[in-house]
């Protein structure tokens, strides 16, 4: 199960400072060329070994005044909904405003977890002026610098205790999330695999009540869909529609092994799709990238590779994700998505011997061993995977410490052409012999 930590409150106290802190997208900034970090509201985080998902509520909206601050109550709203629980920020330098009293009155009828954070407490002097927000009536308050992170950590220590514990899986069935931004066609996807047997569909005990998992089990195969385009919810915001998808996206991905992410052909890879490439990647999620309404592209000998080539620039790095042209209109290659998220599946799960990883890289790595440094010859004794989720290699070594970022990408460059891991993320650790 998936932890959302939701940050709400209103404009100008904090919220993206907080998000940037414990998301730690200044490093993201410095590689991250397309300017994508801009717009990104959500981001993996972890405290104390416990990862969770921050989602910042702010940037959703623009417009003005009136549907901003509607707008900011329904993400109030959303996020009590959605998130395992909730920081509300407030800002000590202003006290207390009357938005901020309006969210508190939603918020004090919610059920689920509220940590009322008292930001911009540069320095002890600004402690005392903090006490004015228990007035709210929401408990406990934490007063924190998003700036300097002080009072960050006693705040995440309280935070992580909200935690739902990872459920053991009941169920071992393949689970694909297929995902992507309104309108791509995800319904009609599941509509065309589905088909009337949809409406015989009932949530899966075990499963968490607002996401619906679906049994698909025809023409030999045998998975699970998490299904997030079914539950389409009204918002009396338009804006809104975009941050309700992103929280059962994040939600949905978290429950999948193979993330299918559906694109729009006619609108090609956009930053929203990027970041859930990027989140999908850094939970180590199997992906498939759809790009759907094929037919409405003229298309030449050229179209499918020049496609191909956008989008895997964009995604750059991790390059080795398959790409299927889809039309669900024309109910293309619709069978074609399944069979790769099967394939996808099975890569992640793949479990190369010892002795089969040691015959093919050990040689590779005899003829193109790390580069010496300060006079140091780095040597790799042997290689094995480590039982995980997703696949992850050791390197036993005497001087792994020598062993750098190209090399590293030349080692998993050698992984993906010697075994199929296609689509799968993959962990490579340089250890001490
Ligand atoms: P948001 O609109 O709620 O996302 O707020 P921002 O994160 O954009 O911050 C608004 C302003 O407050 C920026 O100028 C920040 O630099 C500043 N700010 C954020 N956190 C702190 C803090 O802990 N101390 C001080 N003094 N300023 C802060
Ligand atoms: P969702 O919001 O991602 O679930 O998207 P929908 O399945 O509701 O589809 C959005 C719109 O795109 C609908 O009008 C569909 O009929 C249309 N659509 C879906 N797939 C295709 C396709 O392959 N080709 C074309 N031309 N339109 C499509």
């Amino acid at each position: 199960m998936s932890n959302i930590v939701a940050i709400v409150g209103r404009p100008n106290v904090g919220k993206s400072t907080l998000y940037n802190r414990l998301t730690e997208t200044r490093k993201a900034i410095v590689d991250d060329m397309s300017g994508v970090t801009r717009d990104r509201h959500y981001g993996l985080a972890e405290w104390t070994n416990h990862p969770f998902t921050v989602v910042d509520t702010g940037g959703y909206v623009a417009g003005s005044d009136d549907v901003f601050e509607a707008a900011i109550r329904e993400q109030v709203v959303i996020a009590i909904e959605e998130a395992t629980c909730i920081l509300f920020i407030v800002d000590v330098t202003t006290g207390i405003t009357d938005l901020d009293d309006e969210i508190a009155s939603i918020l004090r009828k919610s059920k689920k977890p509220v940590f009322v954070v008292v930001n911009k407490v540069d320095n002890n002097a600004l402690l005392a002026d903090s006490s004015v927000f228990y007035s709210f009536g929401l408990g406990e308050i934490y007063t924190i610098s998003s700036m300097t992170g002080s009072g960050t950590g006693e705040l995440l220590d309280e935070v992580v205790k909200t935690f739902e514990d990872v459920p053991v899986e009941e169920n071992t069935l393949p689970k694909y999330a297929i995902v992507g931004r309104p309108n791509v066609g995800k319904s009609s996807l599941i509509n065309a695999l589905i088909g009337r047997e949809r409406n015989i569909v009932t949530p899966i005990a075990g499963t968490t009540r607002d996401s619906i998992h679906i049994h698909y089990n025809q023409y030999g195969h045998d998975f699970m869909l998490v299904d997030t385009a079914g539950l389409r919810k009204k918002t009396k915001v338009k804006e809104n529609i975009e941050f309700y998808s992103v929280m059962r996206t994040i939600k949905a991905l978290e429950e999948a092994d193979v993330v299918i992410l559906m694109v729009d052909a006619v609108e090609g890879l956009e930053s929203q799709d990027i970041n859930i490439f990027h989140l999908a990647e850094k939970n180590k999620k199997g992906i498939v990238i759809v790009v759907n309404k094929w037919d409405l592209i003229e298309k030449n000998s050229k179209t499918i590779k020049v496609f191909e080539e956008q989008i895997r620039e964009k995604i750059s790095p991790f390059t080795d994700v398959p790409i299927v042209f889809t039309s669900v209109h024309e109910k293309q290659r619709i069978m074609k998505v399944i069979e790769t998220a099967n394939q996808v599946y099975t890569n992640r799960s793949k479990k190369v011997s010892t002795s089969t990883l040691n015959d093919v890289m050990l040689p590779i790595i005899e003829n193109y061993p790390p580069p010496a440094l300060k006079g140091k010859h780095v040597k790799i004794k042997y290689v094995t995977q480590i039982s995980g989720v997703a696949p992850m290699f050791a390197f036993f070594c005497n001087l792994p410490q020598y062993i750098k970022e190209p090399y590293r990408r030349f080692i998993e460059n050698k992984l993906r052409e010697n075994f199929n891991f296609s689509g799968v993320p993959i962990q490579i650790f340089f250890r001490q012999k």
